[in-house]
């Protein structure tokens, strides 16, 4: 049986799986993904997000980075990104990576995906402190 597929994907799991597929670049928060559903309509408990983020997981069509402070978001696999993070006001941003950039010898070493987060000081809150 073949774990990484969507095929054993229920419904519910598979809207879930459409936001992030239909925003690749980007991440979300329990809350914004709960919005999300709110904003299509859609009726979907808490519970069984949670429980469908965990699936996703699981089967490694998402992933869950512990950001900051103990705040999780969650980002489709199938990416190549780097976050920057503002340190002051948490304000996140999303920047691709040009795959054909990074050098890597496909037989040895094949990437799925990954992510870098920088921290620091963005420019609306250097001003302000400035
Ligand atoms: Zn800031």
């Amino acid at each position: 049986m073949n774990l990484n597929t969507l095929e054993e994907l229920s419904m519910k799991q598979r809207i879930i799986y459409e936001i992030f597929n239909k925003n690749p670049l980007s991440i979300f928060s329990i809350q914004e993904i709960t919005t999300k559903i709110d904003e299509e309509n859609k009726k979907i408990s808490k519970r069984t997000i949670y429980r469908a983020l965990e699936k996703l997981i699981n089967i490694k069509k998402i992933y869950c980075n512990d950001f900051y402070k103990g705040m999780r978001y969650f980002q489709l696999v199938e990416n190549n990104y780097c976050f920057m993070v503002c340190k002051k006001c948490k304000q996140k941003k999303c920047i691709p990576l040009n795959k054909e950039k990074i050098k890597y010898d496909q037989e040895k070493f094949k990437i799925k995906g990954m992510g870098i987060t920088l921290y620091g000081i963005c420019k609306n809150c250097k001003t302000k402190s400035s």
